[in-house]
Protein backbone atom coordinates (compact mmCIF):
# COMPACT_ATOMS: atom_id res chain seq x y z
CA UNK A 1 0.00 0.00 0.00
CA UNK A 2 2.79 2.22 0.95
CA UNK A 3 4.84 1.41 -2.11
CA UNK A 4 1.93 2.48 -4.36
CA UNK A 5 1.33 5.48 -2.85
CA UNK A 6 5.00 6.66 -3.16
CA UNK A 7 4.08 6.46 -7.17
CA UNK A 8 1.62 8.93 -6.66
CA UNK A 9 0.35 10.64 -10.28
CA UNK A 10 3.32 8.33 -12.24
CA UNK A 11 0.34 5.33 -11.94
CA UNK A 12 -1.06 4.66 -15.14
CA UNK A 13 -5.03 6.29 -15.35
CA UNK A 14 -7.16 7.03 -18.18
CA UNK A 15 -8.86 10.23 -19.02
CA UNK A 16 -11.70 11.98 -20.99
CA UNK A 17 -10.91 15.22 -22.04
CA UNK A 18 -13.97 17.02 -24.65
CA UNK A 19 -12.58 19.52 -26.91
CA UNK A 20 -15.97 20.29 -28.11
CA UNK A 21 -19.50 18.48 -28.00
CA UNK A 22 -20.29 18.80 -24.14
CA UNK A 23 -22.07 21.91 -23.28
CA UNK A 24 -23.02 22.71 -27.01
CA UNK A 25 -24.75 20.32 -29.59
CA UNK A 26 -22.42 20.55 -32.72
CA UNK A 27 -18.29 20.06 -32.62
CA UNK A 28 -17.78 17.11 -31.52
CA UNK A 29 -14.21 16.32 -30.08
CA UNK A 30 -13.20 14.37 -27.48
CA UNK A 31 -9.87 12.75 -26.47
CA UNK A 32 -8.82 9.95 -23.80
CA UNK A 33 -5.90 9.55 -22.89
CA UNK A 34 -4.27 6.89 -20.95
CA UNK A 35 -1.07 6.01 -19.10
CA UNK A 36 1.51 8.28 -15.75
CA UNK A 37 -0.06 12.03 -15.69
CA UNK A 38 3.18 12.82 -17.36
CA UNK A 39 3.17 10.71 -20.00
CA UNK A 40 -0.05 9.94 -21.62
CA UNK A 41 -0.75 8.13 -24.98
CA UNK A 42 -4.32 9.96 -26.73
CA UNK A 43 -6.99 8.94 -29.19
CA UNK A 44 -9.39 11.67 -30.61
CA UNK A 45 -12.81 10.94 -31.40
CA UNK A 46 -14.81 12.53 -33.83
CA UNK A 47 -13.66 16.18 -35.18
CA UNK A 48 -16.62 17.63 -36.00
CA UNK A 49 -17.33 21.11 -36.51
CA UNK A 50 -20.31 23.30 -35.76
CA UNK A 51 -22.45 26.31 -37.88
CA UNK A 52 -21.95 30.49 -37.22
CA UNK A 53 -25.04 31.84 -36.26
CA UNK A 54 -26.01 35.80 -36.10
CA UNK A 55 -23.43 36.43 -33.87
CA UNK A 56 -20.01 35.64 -36.22
CA UNK A 57 -20.66 37.46 -39.59
CA UNK A 58 -18.44 36.42 -42.38
CA UNK A 59 -17.76 32.89 -41.01
CA UNK A 60 -17.86 29.86 -43.04
CA UNK A 61 -18.20 27.30 -40.23
CA UNK A 62 -16.49 26.96 -36.14
CA UNK A 63 -13.87 24.39 -35.46
CA UNK A 64 -12.57 23.58 -31.79
CA UNK A 65 -9.21 24.89 -31.24
CA UNK A 66 -6.78 22.23 -30.77
CA UNK A 67 -4.05 23.84 -29.74
CA UNK A 68 -4.33 21.22 -25.96
CA UNK A 69 -3.42 17.95 -28.24
CA UNK A 70 -1.55 19.96 -30.45
CA UNK A 71 1.28 20.46 -27.71
CA UNK A 72 0.68 16.87 -27.20
CA UNK A 73 0.76 15.63 -30.92
CA UNK A 74 3.67 13.32 -30.65
CA UNK A 75 1.72 11.09 -27.61
CA UNK A 76 -1.48 11.51 -30.26
CA UNK A 77 -1.78 7.93 -31.80
CA UNK A 78 -4.88 8.63 -33.69
CA UNK A 79 -8.43 9.92 -34.81
CA UNK A 80 -11.34 7.75 -35.43
CA UNK A 81 -14.80 8.55 -36.44
CA UNK A 82 -17.36 7.48 -35.20
CA UNK A 83 -20.30 8.58 -38.31
CA UNK A 84 -20.19 11.08 -41.24
CA UNK A 85 -22.04 13.67 -39.34
CA UNK A 86 -20.45 17.22 -40.16
CA UNK A 87 -20.78 18.21 -36.47
CA UNK A 88 -18.09 14.72 -36.00
CA UNK A 89 -16.12 14.59 -39.24
CA UNK A 90 -16.76 18.36 -40.65
CA UNK A 91 -13.13 19.82 -39.13
CA UNK A 92 -10.74 16.73 -40.53
CA UNK A 93 -10.49 18.44 -43.87
CA UNK A 94 -9.19 22.01 -42.00
CA UNK A 95 -7.51 20.46 -39.03
CA UNK A 96 -5.39 17.16 -40.18
CA UNK A 97 -2.69 19.19 -41.38
CA UNK A 98 -2.22 20.60 -37.40
CA UNK A 99 -2.35 16.70 -36.14
CA UNK A 100 -0.92 14.14 -39.11
CA UNK A 101 -2.03 10.66 -37.80
CA UNK A 102 -4.15 8.45 -38.80
CA UNK A 103 -7.72 8.31 -39.21
CA UNK A 104 -9.90 5.67 -38.57
CA UNK A 105 -13.20 4.84 -39.49
CA UNK A 106 -15.55 2.52 -41.51
CA UNK A 107 -16.38 1.76 -45.14
CA UNK A 108 -18.95 4.58 -45.74
CA UNK A 109 -17.83 7.18 -43.52
CA UNK A 110 -14.45 6.32 -44.79
CA UNK A 111 -15.91 6.99 -48.81
CA UNK A 112 -17.74 9.67 -47.67
CA UNK A 113 -14.21 11.44 -45.90
CA UNK A 114 -12.67 10.91 -48.99
CA UNK A 115 -15.14 12.19 -51.73
CA UNK A 116 -15.22 15.68 -49.35
CA UNK A 117 -11.59 15.92 -49.98
CA UNK A 118 -11.49 15.16 -53.65
CA UNK A 119 -14.21 17.95 -53.59
CA UNK A 120 -12.71 20.12 -51.21
CA UNK A 121 -8.70 19.71 -51.51
CA UNK A 122 -8.18 17.62 -55.16
CA UNK A 123 -5.23 15.60 -54.83
CA UNK A 124 -4.33 15.56 -50.64
CA UNK A 125 -3.97 12.34 -49.47
CA UNK A 126 -5.00 11.86 -45.55
CA UNK A 127 -4.10 8.33 -44.28
CA UNK A 128 -7.62 7.00 -43.71
CA UNK A 129 -7.53 3.48 -42.50
CA UNK A 130 -10.83 1.55 -43.15
CA UNK A 131 -12.49 -0.37 -40.35
CA UNK A 132 -15.40 -3.18 -40.96
CA UNK A 133 -18.40 -2.34 -38.93
CA UNK A 134 -18.00 -4.37 -35.22
CA UNK A 135 -14.34 -4.40 -36.46
CA UNK A 136 -12.27 -4.78 -33.22
CA UNK A 137 -8.59 -2.75 -33.90
CA UNK A 138 -5.98 -1.29 -31.52
CA UNK A 139 -4.42 2.48 -31.33
CA UNK A 140 -1.78 3.08 -29.03
CA UNK A 141 -2.33 1.20 -25.55
CA UNK A 142 -6.21 1.42 -26.50
CA UNK A 143 -8.18 -1.64 -27.18
CA UNK A 144 -11.24 -0.28 -29.60
CA UNK A 145 -14.22 -1.56 -31.04
CA UNK A 146 -17.07 -0.31 -32.91
CA UNK A 147 -20.22 -1.45 -32.20
CA UNK A 148 -23.27 -0.75 -34.70
CA UNK A 149 -25.90 1.72 -33.32
CA UNK A 150 -28.85 3.40 -35.29
CA UNK A 151 -28.88 6.92 -35.90
CA UNK A 152 -29.94 8.86 -39.51
CA UNK A 153 -27.41 8.47 -41.50
CA UNK A 154 -25.62 4.73 -42.36
CA UNK A 155 -22.84 3.54 -40.09
CA UNK A 156 -23.28 5.35 -36.98
CA UNK A 157 -20.70 3.33 -34.41
CA UNK A 158 -20.47 3.47 -30.55
CA UNK A 159 -17.27 2.39 -29.10
CA UNK A 160 -16.41 0.44 -26.60
CA UNK A 161 -12.82 1.44 -25.26
CA UNK A 162 -10.63 -1.02 -23.25
CA UNK A 163 -7.40 0.06 -20.97
CA UNK A 164 -6.14 -1.76 -17.96
CA UNK A 165 -7.91 1.43 -16.23
CA UNK A 166 -11.39 -0.36 -17.15
CA UNK A 167 -14.02 -0.62 -19.66
CA UNK A 168 -15.78 2.78 -21.23
CA UNK A 169 -18.57 2.94 -23.77
CA UNK A 170 -18.67 5.64 -25.67
CA UNK A 171 -21.98 5.99 -27.53
CA UNK A 172 -21.65 8.46 -30.47
CA UNK A 173 -25.05 9.40 -31.97
CA UNK A 174 -27.66 6.75 -31.63
CA UNK A 175 -31.05 5.83 -31.06
CA UNK A 176 -33.28 2.60 -31.50
CA UNK A 177 -34.72 1.80 -34.02
CA UNK A 178 -36.04 -1.70 -34.72
CA UNK A 179 -36.67 -0.98 -38.40
CA UNK A 180 -34.00 1.43 -39.44
CA UNK A 181 -34.29 2.01 -43.21
CA UNK A 182 -30.29 1.37 -44.20
CA UNK A 183 -27.98 -0.92 -42.23
CA UNK A 184 -28.69 -2.78 -38.96
CA UNK A 185 -30.49 -2.24 -35.87
CA UNK A 186 -28.61 -0.87 -32.75
CA UNK A 187 -26.66 -3.71 -31.43
CA UNK A 188 -28.74 -5.24 -28.33
CA UNK A 189 -27.00 -8.51 -27.97
CA UNK A 190 -23.09 -7.01 -28.42
CA UNK A 191 -24.19 -4.05 -26.05
CA UNK A 192 -25.66 -6.51 -23.13
CA UNK A 193 -22.21 -8.18 -23.69
CA UNK A 194 -20.23 -5.27 -22.66
CA UNK A 195 -22.55 -4.67 -19.97
CA UNK A 196 -21.80 -8.42 -18.72
CA UNK A 197 -18.62 -8.03 -18.96
CA UNK A 198 -18.83 -4.69 -16.99
CA UNK A 199 -19.19 -1.23 -18.04
CA UNK A 200 -16.75 1.40 -15.76
CA UNK A 201 -18.11 4.41 -17.52
CA UNK A 202 -21.06 4.87 -20.21
CA UNK A 203 -20.40 8.11 -22.19
CA UNK A 204 -23.64 9.00 -23.67
CA UNK A 205 -25.44 11.31 -26.23
CA UNK A 206 -27.76 13.84 -24.58
CA UNK A 207 -29.12 15.16 -27.33
CA UNK A 208 -33.09 14.07 -26.64
CA UNK A 209 -33.01 13.87 -23.13
CA UNK A 210 -35.85 16.58 -22.77
CA UNK A 211 -38.05 14.64 -24.44
CA UNK A 212 -40.06 11.32 -23.47
CA UNK A 213 -40.91 8.19 -24.71
CA UNK A 214 -39.42 5.93 -27.87
CA UNK A 215 -38.96 7.77 -31.31
CA UNK A 216 -40.78 7.06 -34.05
CA UNK A 217 -39.08 4.48 -36.76
CA UNK A 218 -37.89 5.43 -39.71
CA UNK A 219 -39.99 3.17 -41.80
CA UNK A 220 -42.90 4.98 -40.49
CA UNK A 221 -41.83 8.31 -42.26
CA UNK A 222 -41.13 6.41 -45.20
CA UNK A 223 -44.68 5.36 -45.25
CA UNK A 224 -46.08 8.82 -44.56
CA UNK A 225 -44.02 9.92 -47.61
CA UNK A 226 -44.83 7.42 -49.75
CA UNK A 227 -48.95 8.32 -48.71
CA UNK A 228 -48.29 12.04 -49.33
CA UNK A 229 -46.89 11.58 -52.60
CA UNK A 230 -49.69 8.90 -53.72
CA UNK A 231 -52.27 11.41 -52.46
CA UNK A 232 -50.56 14.50 -54.58
CA UNK A 233 -51.79 15.86 -58.08
CA UNK A 234 -49.10 17.72 -59.05
CA UNK A 235 -44.90 18.11 -58.74
CA UNK A 236 -44.03 16.85 -55.00
CA UNK A 237 -40.39 18.06 -53.83
CA UNK A 238 -38.82 16.56 -50.71
CA UNK A 239 -36.12 18.14 -49.20
CA UNK A 240 -34.13 16.31 -46.07
CA UNK A 241 -30.76 16.15 -44.59
CA UNK A 242 -28.31 14.65 -47.26
CA UNK A 243 -26.57 12.61 -44.95
CA UNK A 244 -30.05 10.97 -44.53
CA UNK A 245 -29.73 7.93 -46.98
CA UNK A 246 -32.49 6.17 -45.34
CA UNK A 247 -34.59 9.09 -46.21
CA UNK A 248 -33.45 9.26 -49.97
CA UNK A 249 -34.22 5.89 -50.55
CA UNK A 250 -38.01 6.33 -48.81
CA UNK A 251 -38.10 9.12 -51.35
CA UNK A 252 -36.52 6.72 -54.41
CA UNK A 253 -38.88 4.20 -53.60
CA UNK A 254 -41.92 6.05 -52.79
CA UNK A 255 -41.88 7.77 -56.15
CA UNK A 256 -41.12 4.62 -57.85
CA UNK A 257 -44.33 3.12 -56.34
CA UNK A 258 -46.31 5.85 -57.58
CA UNK A 259 -44.92 5.53 -60.83
CA UNK A 260 -43.27 8.73 -60.44
CA UNK A 261 -39.89 9.99 -61.68
CA UNK A 262 -36.87 10.72 -59.24
CA UNK A 263 -35.48 14.14 -59.70
CA UNK A 264 -31.85 15.03 -57.73
CA UNK A 265 -31.25 18.70 -56.99
CA UNK A 266 -28.18 19.91 -55.12
CA UNK A 267 -23.94 18.75 -54.84
CA UNK A 268 -24.83 17.17 -51.30
CA UNK A 269 -26.83 14.89 -52.48
CA UNK A 270 -25.44 13.32 -55.49
CA UNK A 271 -22.50 13.56 -53.45
CA UNK A 272 -24.28 11.14 -50.98
CA UNK A 273 -26.08 8.90 -52.84
CA UNK A 274 -22.71 7.84 -55.35
CA UNK A 275 -20.44 6.96 -52.21
CA UNK A 276 -23.99 5.13 -50.95
CA UNK A 277 -23.72 3.34 -54.35
CA UNK A 278 -19.71 2.12 -53.77
CA UNK A 279 -20.91 1.09 -50.50
CA UNK A 280 -24.06 -0.60 -50.48
CA UNK A 281 -26.25 1.67 -48.77
CA UNK A 282 -28.17 2.23 -52.47
CA UNK A 283 -28.92 0.36 -55.00
CA UNK A 284 -26.52 0.56 -58.04
CA UNK A 285 -29.85 0.40 -60.19
CA UNK A 286 -31.53 3.62 -58.53
CA UNK A 287 -32.78 5.21 -61.32
CA UNK A 288 -32.86 9.21 -60.98
CA UNK A 289 -32.32 12.15 -63.17
CA UNK A 290 -30.54 15.28 -62.68
CA UNK A 291 -31.98 18.73 -62.29
CA UNK A 292 -31.70 19.34 -66.09
CA UNK A 293 -34.61 16.84 -66.83
CA UNK A 294 -36.88 18.47 -64.88
CA UNK A 295 -38.86 20.89 -67.33
CA UNK A 296 -39.15 17.66 -69.87
CA UNK A 297 -41.08 15.56 -67.59
CA UNK A 298 -44.84 16.04 -67.20
CA UNK A 299 -45.16 17.95 -63.60
CA UNK A 300 -47.68 14.81 -62.12
CA UNK A 301 -44.92 12.52 -62.75
CA UNK A 302 -41.84 13.94 -60.91
CA UNK A 303 -40.66 13.52 -57.25
CA UNK A 304 -37.61 16.26 -57.20
CA UNK A 305 -35.28 15.83 -53.89
CA UNK A 306 -33.68 19.04 -53.26
CA UNK A 307 -31.12 19.60 -50.98
CA UNK A 308 -31.62 23.20 -48.28
CA UNK A 309 -34.30 21.83 -45.45
CA UNK A 310 -32.36 24.19 -43.14
CA UNK A 311 -33.00 27.33 -45.37
CA UNK A 312 -29.49 27.25 -46.44
CA UNK A 313 -29.71 30.27 -49.03
CA UNK A 314 -27.50 29.00 -51.60
CA UNK A 315 -29.07 25.95 -51.64
CA UNK A 316 -31.37 24.49 -54.46
CA UNK A 317 -34.60 24.92 -52.19
CA UNK A 318 -33.94 28.18 -51.74
CA UNK A 319 -33.66 29.47 -55.04
CA UNK A 320 -36.72 27.65 -55.43
CA UNK A 321 -38.37 29.63 -52.97
CA UNK A 322 -36.49 32.61 -54.62
CA UNK A 323 -37.12 31.36 -58.03
CA UNK A 324 -33.78 31.48 -59.18
CA UNK A 325 -33.69 27.97 -59.40
CA UNK A 326 -32.17 27.44 -63.35
CA UNK A 327 -34.14 23.95 -63.37
CA UNK A 328 -36.56 23.28 -60.77
CA UNK A 329 -39.71 25.29 -60.73
CA UNK A 330 -43.00 24.62 -58.49
CA UNK A 331 -46.01 26.64 -59.04
CA UNK A 332 -49.38 26.37 -57.53
CA UNK A 333 -51.03 23.15 -56.83
CA UNK A 334 -47.45 21.72 -56.24
CA UNK A 335 -46.85 20.43 -53.16
CA UNK A 336 -43.55 20.39 -50.94
CA UNK A 337 -42.12 17.98 -48.27
CA UNK A 338 -39.49 18.96 -45.21
CA UNK A 339 -38.57 15.68 -44.12
CA UNK A 340 -36.48 17.38 -41.90
CA UNK A 341 -36.34 19.50 -38.32
CA UNK A 342 -35.33 23.31 -37.72
CA UNK A 343 -31.33 23.32 -36.34
CA UNK A 344 -32.16 25.59 -33.77
CA UNK A 345 -30.83 28.93 -35.24
CA UNK A 346 -31.99 28.24 -38.72
CA UNK A 347 -35.59 29.19 -38.29
CA UNK A 348 -35.46 32.40 -39.81
CA UNK A 349 -34.08 31.41 -42.78
CA UNK A 350 -36.42 28.39 -42.98
CA UNK A 351 -39.23 30.68 -42.35
CA UNK A 352 -37.90 32.96 -45.56
CA UNK A 353 -38.11 29.59 -47.73
CA UNK A 354 -41.37 28.82 -46.39
CA UNK A 355 -42.84 32.25 -47.09
CA UNK A 356 -41.71 31.82 -50.62
CA UNK A 357 -42.70 28.51 -51.43
CA UNK A 358 -46.39 30.47 -49.69
CA UNK A 359 -46.39 33.70 -52.21
CA UNK A 360 -46.09 30.80 -55.12
CA UNK A 361 -49.15 28.92 -53.94
CA UNK A 362 -47.45 25.81 -53.07
CA UNK A 363 -48.38 23.50 -49.76
CA UNK A 364 -45.77 23.03 -47.63
CA UNK A 365 -46.11 19.89 -45.20
CA UNK A 366 -43.71 19.77 -41.99
CA UNK A 367 -43.05 17.28 -39.28
CA UNK A 368 -45.91 19.30 -37.42
CA UNK A 369 -48.26 18.73 -40.38
CA UNK A 370 -47.41 14.20 -40.19
CA UNK A 371 -44.83 12.28 -39.62
CA UNK A 372 -42.62 13.06 -41.98
CA UNK A 373 -39.72 13.28 -40.25
CA UNK A 374 -38.07 11.29 -36.98
CA UNK A 375 -34.65 12.53 -34.86
CA UNK A 376 -31.47 10.08 -34.65
CA UNK A 377 -31.07 10.47 -31.39
CA UNK A 378 -32.49 8.70 -28.16
CA UNK A 379 -35.52 10.30 -26.21
CA UNK A 380 -35.69 9.28 -22.61
CA UNK A 381 -37.13 5.85 -23.22
CA UNK A 382 -34.33 4.63 -24.97
CA UNK A 383 -32.04 6.28 -22.43
CA UNK A 384 -33.49 3.92 -20.09
CA UNK A 385 -33.06 1.00 -22.19
CA UNK A 386 -29.20 1.34 -22.98
CA UNK A 387 -28.74 2.01 -19.21
CA UNK A 388 -30.16 -1.33 -18.45
CA UNK A 389 -27.97 -2.98 -21.16
CA UNK A 390 -24.83 -1.29 -19.83
CA UNK A 391 -25.30 -1.31 -16.40
CA UNK A 392 -22.41 1.44 -15.88
CA UNK A 393 -20.86 2.22 -12.46
CA UNK A 394 -20.92 5.63 -14.30
CA UNK A 395 -22.42 8.24 -16.41
CA UNK A 396 -20.84 11.29 -18.47
CA UNK A 397 -23.68 13.33 -20.10
CA UNK A 398 -22.28 14.32 -23.69
CA UNK A 399 -23.47 15.60 -26.87
CA UNK A 400 -25.91 18.44 -25.46
CA UNK A 401 -26.60 21.75 -24.41
CA UNK A 402 -25.72 22.07 -20.59
CA UNK A 403 -29.81 21.98 -19.83
CA UNK A 404 -29.94 18.55 -22.14
CA UNK A 405 -26.50 17.32 -19.74
CA UNK A 406 -28.25 18.09 -16.52
CA UNK A 407 -31.27 16.23 -17.45
CA UNK A 408 -29.72 12.90 -18.59
CA UNK A 409 -28.12 13.38 -15.46
CA UNK A 410 -30.85 13.70 -12.90
CA UNK A 411 -33.03 11.22 -15.58
CA UNK A 412 -29.88 8.66 -15.15
CA UNK A 413 -29.86 9.15 -11.38
CA UNK A 414 -33.62 8.32 -11.20
CA UNK A 415 -32.84 5.17 -12.81
CA UNK A 416 -30.30 4.02 -10.64
CA UNK A 417 -27.01 4.45 -11.81
CA UNK A 418 -24.67 4.96 -8.84
CA UNK A 419 -22.68 8.03 -9.86
CA UNK A 420 -23.01 10.74 -12.39
CA UNK A 421 -20.00 12.92 -13.02
CA UNK A 422 -20.77 16.06 -15.41
CA UNK A 423 -17.95 17.98 -17.45
CA UNK A 424 -17.63 20.68 -20.28
CA UNK A 425 -15.16 20.70 -22.91
CA UNK A 426 -11.69 21.55 -21.63
CA UNK A 427 -12.82 19.79 -17.93
CA UNK A 428 -10.30 16.70 -17.92
CA UNK A 429 -12.11 13.61 -16.05
CA UNK A 430 -9.86 10.60 -14.73
CA UNK A 431 -12.07 7.36 -15.28
CA UNK A 432 -9.74 5.53 -13.67
CA UNK A 433 -8.80 3.56 -11.44
CA UNK A 434 -10.50 4.31 -8.29
CA UNK A 435 -12.88 7.37 -8.14
CA UNK A 436 -14.67 8.70 -11.30
CA UNK A 437 -14.08 12.91 -10.68
CA UNK A 438 -12.79 16.07 -12.69
CA UNK A 439 -9.00 16.43 -12.13
CA UNK A 440 -7.46 19.35 -14.41
CA UNK A 441 -8.68 22.08 -16.63
CA UNK A 442 -7.18 22.20 -20.31
CA UNK A 443 -7.15 25.23 -22.74
CA UNK A 444 -10.08 25.04 -24.84
CA UNK A 445 -12.15 27.56 -27.89
CA UNK A 446 -13.09 28.00 -31.28
CA UNK A 447 -11.65 28.60 -34.80
CA UNK A 448 -13.50 30.12 -37.28
CA UNK A 449 -12.87 29.44 -41.03
CA UNK A 450 -13.11 32.28 -42.60
CA UNK A 451 -12.88 32.84 -46.88
CA UNK A 452 -9.76 30.27 -47.12
CA UNK A 453 -8.15 31.35 -43.47
CA UNK A 454 -8.39 29.86 -40.15
CA UNK A 455 -8.95 32.42 -37.34
CA UNK A 456 -8.77 32.35 -33.19
CA UNK A 457 -12.22 33.34 -31.90
CA UNK A 458 -10.89 35.92 -29.48
CA UNK A 459 -9.23 37.59 -32.02
CA UNK A 460 -10.46 40.97 -33.66
CA UNK A 461 -11.87 40.55 -37.24
CA UNK A 462 -15.45 38.93 -36.27
CA UNK A 463 -16.22 41.31 -33.58
CA UNK A 464 -15.15 44.32 -35.55
CA UNK A 465 -17.71 43.51 -38.63
CA UNK A 466 -20.41 42.69 -35.43
CA UNK A 467 -19.40 46.29 -34.74
CA UNK A 468 -19.86 47.47 -38.14
CA UNK A 469 -23.15 46.17 -38.61
CA UNK A 470 -24.66 47.71 -35.92
CA UNK A 471 -22.52 51.50 -36.07
CA UNK A 472 -21.08 51.37 -39.60
CA UNK A 473 -17.55 53.15 -40.12
CA UNK A 474 -15.93 56.96 -40.67
CA UNK A 475 -12.60 57.19 -42.81
CA UNK A 476 -11.37 60.63 -42.11
CA UNK A 477 -8.08 61.96 -44.30
CA UNK A 478 -6.56 64.70 -42.88
CA UNK A 479 -3.34 66.34 -44.68
CA UNK A 480 -0.88 68.58 -42.68
CA UNK A 481 2.03 71.10 -43.62
CA UNK A 482 5.31 71.18 -42.11
CA UNK A 483 4.01 73.56 -40.15
CA UNK A 484 1.29 72.13 -38.59
CA UNK A 485 -1.77 73.71 -41.51
CA UNK A 486 -4.32 72.04 -42.84
CA UNK A 487 -2.63 71.28 -46.66
CA UNK A 488 -6.13 70.81 -47.61
CA UNK A 489 -9.45 70.70 -46.56
CA UNK A 490 -10.45 67.17 -44.46
CA UNK A 491 -12.05 64.73 -46.32
CA UNK A 492 -14.08 61.51 -44.91
CA UNK A 493 -16.11 58.72 -46.03
CA UNK A 494 -19.27 57.21 -44.13
CA UNK A 495 -20.45 53.78 -44.50
CA UNK A 496 -23.33 52.15 -42.77
CA UNK A 497 -24.32 55.71 -41.34
CA UNK A 498 -27.60 57.80 -42.19
CA UNK A 499 -26.24 60.38 -44.84
CA UNK A 500 -28.65 62.87 -43.59
CA UNK A 501 -28.96 64.94 -40.91
CA UNK A 502 -32.59 67.17 -40.29
CA UNK A 503 -33.09 69.24 -43.93
CA UNK A 504 -30.02 70.74 -44.45
CA UNK A 505 -27.15 69.12 -42.58
CA UNK A 506 -25.17 66.47 -44.12
CA UNK A 507 -23.61 63.44 -42.00
CA UNK A 508 -20.06 64.39 -44.00
CA UNK A 509 -20.42 68.00 -42.84
CA UNK A 510 -20.84 67.19 -39.29
CA UNK A 511 -18.07 65.26 -39.27
CA UNK A 512 -15.75 67.65 -40.95
CA UNK A 513 -16.97 70.52 -39.17
CA UNK A 514 -15.41 68.57 -35.94
CA UNK A 515 -12.41 67.23 -37.36
CA UNK A 516 -11.32 70.78 -38.29
CA UNK A 517 -12.34 72.20 -34.76
CA UNK A 518 -10.19 69.22 -33.08
CA UNK A 519 -7.49 70.08 -35.25
CA UNK A 520 -7.47 73.89 -34.44
CA UNK A 521 -7.61 73.20 -31.25
CA UNK A 522 -4.18 71.64 -30.88
CA UNK A 523 -1.55 74.07 -30.54
CA UNK A 524 0.76 74.15 -34.08
CA UNK A 525 3.52 73.39 -32.83
CA UNK A 526 2.12 69.89 -31.27
CA UNK A 527 0.48 68.69 -34.52
CA UNK A 528 3.65 66.74 -35.09
CA UNK A 529 2.45 64.42 -32.88
CA UNK A 530 0.78 61.72 -35.09
CA UNK A 531 -0.59 59.96 -32.20
CA UNK A 532 -2.43 62.73 -30.67
CA UNK A 533 -3.77 64.49 -33.69
CA UNK A 534 -4.98 60.89 -35.11
CA UNK A 535 -6.78 60.47 -31.46
CA UNK A 536 -8.71 64.35 -30.96
CA UNK A 537 -9.57 63.71 -34.89
CA UNK A 538 -11.36 59.99 -34.17
CA UNK A 539 -12.67 61.01 -30.96
CA UNK A 540 -14.20 64.75 -32.63
CA UNK A 541 -15.61 62.78 -35.45
CA UNK A 542 -17.30 59.76 -32.90
CA UNK A 543 -18.72 62.38 -30.40
CA UNK A 544 -19.82 64.69 -33.43
CA UNK A 545 -22.00 61.84 -35.12
CA UNK A 546 -22.83 60.60 -31.38
CA UNK A 547 -24.73 63.95 -30.82
CA UNK A 548 -26.69 63.83 -33.35
CA UNK A 549 -26.93 60.41 -34.33
CA UNK A 550 -27.05 58.20 -30.59
CA UNK A 551 -24.49 56.19 -32.06
CA UNK A 552 -20.68 56.05 -32.20
CA UNK A 553 -19.45 54.47 -35.39
CA UNK A 554 -16.36 53.15 -35.83
CA UNK A 555 -13.96 56.07 -36.91
CA UNK A 556 -10.41 55.68 -38.56
CA UNK A 557 -7.97 58.37 -39.60
CA UNK A 558 -5.70 58.36 -42.06
CA UNK A 559 -2.95 61.01 -41.34
CA UNK A 560 -0.08 62.33 -43.62
CA UNK A 561 2.31 64.95 -42.69
CA UNK A 562 4.27 66.75 -45.31
ZN1 LIG B 1 -24.94 12.31 -35.96
ZN1 LIG C 1 -23.89 14.54 -33.57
Amino acid sequence: MAARKAKGSTDPELVFVPLGGIGEIGMNCYLYGYGPADDRRWIMIDLGLTFPGEQEPGVDVILPDLKFIMGERKNLDGIILTHGHEDHLGAVIDLWPQLRVPIYATPFTAGLLKAKISEERAGEKLPIKEIPLKGRFTVGPFDLEFVTVAHSIPESNALAIRTPAGLVFHTADWKLDPTPATGEPTDEKRIRELGDEGIDVLVCDSTNALRDGISPSESAVGNTIKQLIKEANQCVAVTTFASNVGRVRAVAEAAEECGRELVIAGRALHRIISVSQETGYLSPKLKYHDQDAFSSLPRNKVVALLTGSQGEQRAALARVANKEHPAVKLARGDTVIFSSRPIPGNEEDIGRVLNGLADQGVRVITDGDALVHVTGHPRRGELEQMYAWCKPKCLIPMHGEARHLEEQGRFAKAKGIPLVVQTRNGRMVRLGPGEVKIIDDVPVGRIYRDGNLLINANEDPVRQRRKLSAVGIVVVSVVLERDGELAADPDCIIDGLPEGVGKSNSMEDIILDAVEGAIESIPRGKRKDEDRVREAVGRAARAAVNDVWGKKPICKVMLTLL
